[in-house]
Parts: C-alpha cells; structure tokens; sequence
C-alpha cells in the first residue's frame, strides 16, 4: 500500500510502498477514510524532536474498521471510526482517566502514537494497537472526522482547562488562524460568552474568522499596533485568555502584553518562543500553561458536537501521494482550515 514516510530530519516525506499490515491479538486494522496534515508534522521532519525513522506520517486519522484482531469485541467490521492520536501505557492513572496524552510511563511508551514514532494514518490502511483507541463517529463521516482528532481536541481540551476564567464580559484572544486557530473560534463560541478576538497576519484568515464567530480581528503582522488595539479592546481587565496556537517569539511577546489580573495564558502552537515567567514578568495571578493534545473522552464530545452541527473542521483534500506539496502549502500559508489527504482507494 502507499503510504507517506518520515525518513529522516531535514528531508522531505516520501511516498513509499509498503506492506498492508494485519492486525495481531487486540490490535485493529482501519481503512483511511481522511488523514490531517498537521503543522507539528513539520517540526517532526525539520528538527530532531527524539523521532526515530522511518515511519509513516499522519496523526490526525478517521476510517473504517478494515478487520479486527484475535478478542477485539464491540466493533466491527466497517463502523466508521476516528483514531485517538497520544498512545499511552494504557493503565496509569491517567491513561485510566482517558487523559493518554499524560501517560505517566510516556517515557517507556515507544512513540507518541501513530504519526508520532509509529505508523500512523497517511496511508491506506494503519494499525491501531488497542480497540480504545478508536472512537466511534456514529452517523459523522470519517471525511469530516479526521482533524477533529488533533485541530479541534487539542484547543477544547486547551479551552476547558480555561473556562472557570471565561464569563461574560471577559475577552478571549486566539492568536494563530491555522487548523487549530480555526476550531478554537468555534468551539469558544459554543463553550464561552466571551468575546472573541482573533489575530493572524493574514488578511484572509481574518474575514474566515469573522465567518467563524470572532468578535474582532486584528492583523499582528505590525505586533505593536495590534498590542494597542487587542489592549483597547479588552480594557483594564486585559484578556481572561490568550490561547497561543503559533507558539513563535513574536506571538509570546504578544500575548504578554495582552494579559491582565487573574489572567491565564495557554501556548498549544509548537513554535520554540520562550518566555521568563517570573514575579512581575506578568500581571498577578496569570497561569501560564503548556497542554498537550486532549484526552479520549473529549475526542468523543468533540464528534458529538460536530455530529450535531456546532462546529465543523473546515478543509482542503489533496491526493495523498501530493503529501509534499501539501506541507509545502502549509508551511508557505496557504492552508485555509485543515489540509486532509485522501488515500487513492477512498476518493
Ligand atoms: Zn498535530
Ligand atoms: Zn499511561
């Protein structure tokens, strides 16, 4: 089968020939319906995160089930399904909680999860190591499941650890309008009466944004006019969140200056800014957080409310064997929403 391959730091992915896999004892074979195309894909291949190649890319993955292992009850073949992205130990207490993405055994878990180490989803078919980790979709197509896994539960999990912070009057700034910049509009739209600024360098994302439920929209390419604009806007009480979906030095240096009393500042974009966080770096009682992806049983009530029409993942579907170009889109802005690939045999 083809499938899209990791093979080393500072190449390009590549499209190679693979054997299909099948599925052992408790493991799981799922057809590709959609596989996401992840900016941290790019941190992967562009800097040595610790990854060992090769492996095949995709961490954002929704199907069908293709076949099941030797005791694998309560699925069957052909239910439409999306594949939750951290592999934990799959016993310590959070992996028990659901929360894999903070498995306290990461360290002797081989891999983050399929795309992330291990073979994940931009191919044919991938091989899930344990029923949990599949989610079913119900009556949501995998073609519009697929980044929900990772665009839209990584900012709802990012939100919720947020939301004692978000009443009415607070002002919410989402910098960064990629996949996941987009999913968080909507979701703090659902989750939140707050009022929601959104803040990118590129105009064209700001009118999608509008479309998506930002309040207000601010070009940051000029960081101190926007600082002075997002400051008006949110007043003496500053944001009650900068949600950080970039990561970069410029949008840390932003978002320090957006914060008031009691404020919390959550950076999910991957970018290496950095930020002294110490007395009088910040306004008092500001929380500064780094949250990893989401757990399983928020990927369940992010389908749930794409299932009912709330939010819906916006995207782009190439060909998977156009995979390099794709991440060159993306690396060069030219992504609205997700970029997805569909694998020959599914479009
Ligand atoms: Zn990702
Ligand atoms: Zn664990």
């Amino acid at each position: 089968m083809q499938a899209v391959r990791f093979i080393g730091v500072g190449r390009p992915p590549q499209i190679q020939d693979v054997p299909k896999p099948s599925p052992g004892p408790g493991e799981v074979l799922v057809k590709i319906g959609r596989a996401g195309v992840c900016h941290s894909d790019l941190h992967v291949m562009e800097e040595d995160l610790g990854f060992t190649p090769p492996f095949t890319l995709g961490h954002e993955n929704a199907g069908w089930i293709a076949a099941l292992g030797q005791g694998v009850a309560r699925f069957k073949e052909g239910d439409p399904v999306a594949v939750y992205g951290p592999w934990g130990c799959g016993r310590c207490h959070a992996c028990q909680l659901s929360m894999e993405n903070y498995c306290e055994n990461w360290a002797q878990v081989t891999g983050f999860g399929g795309g992330l180490g291990l073979d994940g989803g931009m191919a044919d078919y991938m091989l899930v190591p344990s029923a949990r980790l599949l989610v079913p979709l119900g009556a949501l197509p995998p073609s519009k499941a697929a980044p929900l896994s990772d665009a839209a539960l990584t900012p709802y999990h990012a939100i919720k650890r947020a939301l004692p912070h978000l009443h009415a009057g607070s002002t919410v700034v989402v910098l960064g309008l990629g996949g996941l910049g987009h999913m968080a509009l909507q979701l703090l739209r659902v989750l939140a009466p707050v009022r929601i600024v959104a803040a990118d360098v590129d105009d064209t994302k700001l009118d999608h944004a509008r479309k998506l439920g930002a309040d207000d929209v601010v070009n940051n390419r000029d960081a101190v006019a926007a600082a002075e604009q997002i400051q008006r806007i949110a007043g003496a009480r500053g944001a009650g969140l900068v949600l950080d979906c970039v990561g970069v030095q410029p949008t840390l240096d932003l978002g320090a200056k957006l914060l008031g009393r009691n404020s919390t500042w959550t950076i999910v974009g991957l970018g290496g800014g950095h930020h002294d966080f110490h007395h009088g770096s910040t306004p008092y009682g500001t929380s500064m957080s780094i949250p990893y992806w989401g757990s399983r049983v928020e990927l369940m009530e992010v389908i749930a409310m794409a299932r009912d029409g709330r939010i819906h993942a916006e995207t782009m579907e190439f060909p998977l064997a156009q995979a390099g170009a794709v991440y060159g889109k993306l690396k060069a802005g030219q992504i609205t929403g997700r970029a997805v690939l569909v694998p020959d045999a599914v479009s």
